[in-house]
């Protein structure tokens, strides 16, 4: 099943999207974490179908969402092995269609990694999804060994700061320096940051100090089932009619 955590425009302090992330719940061992089951979704291929599945569900969600006026957008972590699929653009724009999704509210997220394995074919296949509409974000920036060129020759929408950068360098002079000249670079590219990992009001305060509009972390909300957003949109619907109402009369 998937859980959704928030994404959090620092800056005017609103929600600015979700990230689903998929859970496990086993019958015999219980709640087993993707660190563990991803891994081997990937070696077996199963990987494939239940991404697809992935994009089904939050498409399907952030369709129902669209029509009750809460248009968000929602990101999907792709793996390595979806580049696999000859036809992966063309099997996310069958479901964009199937369920009529603006795709615009879809975002990807991927890793250097998975470039890296076939720069050439990976980068032609996430070109025609982009062309789609679909919104391309580049996960776990700076965690590993982050090629600056990766970022002139991939075409990408968004920078995401890995939990451990942002951890790691928050805590030094000198780290803090090498996040704000990242943020900037990003910044001269015209590519919206996000952090992630933000669990503090002072990772808070750093990133708006550095101009990193975006933040996504415990700080805000853990990942959640969906029910409890559905729950906070209904609330939140029910509190504008009532203020209508107070205004006509
Ligand atoms: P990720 O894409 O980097 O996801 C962010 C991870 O950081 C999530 O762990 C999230 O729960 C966690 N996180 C968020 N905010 C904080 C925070 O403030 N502090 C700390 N300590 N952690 C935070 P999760 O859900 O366990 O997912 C781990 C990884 O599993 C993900 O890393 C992603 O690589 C993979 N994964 C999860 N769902 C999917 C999926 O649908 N498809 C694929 N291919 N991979 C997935
Ligand atoms: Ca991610
Ligand atoms: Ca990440």
């Amino acid at each position: 099943f998937l859980v959704y955590q928030p994404k959090w425009n620092v800056r005017d302090d609103c929600l600015a999207g979700f990230e689903a992330l998929l859970r496990w719940n086993h019958p015999q061992f219980g709640l087993v974490s993707p660190g563990e089951f991803i891994p081997i979704a990937e070696k077996t291929r199963s990987i494939i179908p239940l991404t697809l599945w992935v994009l089904e569900e939050v498409s399907n969600q952030s369709k129902l969402w669209q029509k009750r006026g809460f248009a968000q957008p929602i990101s999907v972590n792709f793996s390595a092995r979806m580049f696999e699929l000859e036809d992966l653009a063309k099997q996310v724009q069958f479901i964009l269609q199937k369920v009529g999704l603006d795709p615009c509210l879809l975002e990807i997220e991927i890793t250097e990694t998975m470039i890296l394995e076939d720069v050439e074919r990976v980068t032609a296949q996430l070109e025609k999804i982009r062309k789609l509409g679909v919104i391309i974000s580049m996960d776990d920036f700076g965690s590993g060994y982050s090629s600056l060129n990766m970022l002139k020759d991939v075409a990408i929408d968004v920078l995401k700061i890995d939990l451990n950068f942002l951890r790691n360098s928050a805590q030094s002079e000198r780290g803090q320096k090498i996040l704000q000249a990242t943020i900037r670079m990003a910044q001269s590219l015209d590519l919206p940051v996000i952090a992630e990992g933000v669990e503090t009001r002072e990772h808070v305060d750093f990133l708006l100090r550095s101009g990193c509009m975006f933040a996504q972390g415990y700080c805000y909300s853990k990942p959640v089932p969906i029910e409890e957003y559905e729950r906070k949109v209904s609330e939140s619907q029910i509190k504008s009619s009532k203020a209508k109402k107070q205004e006509h009369l």
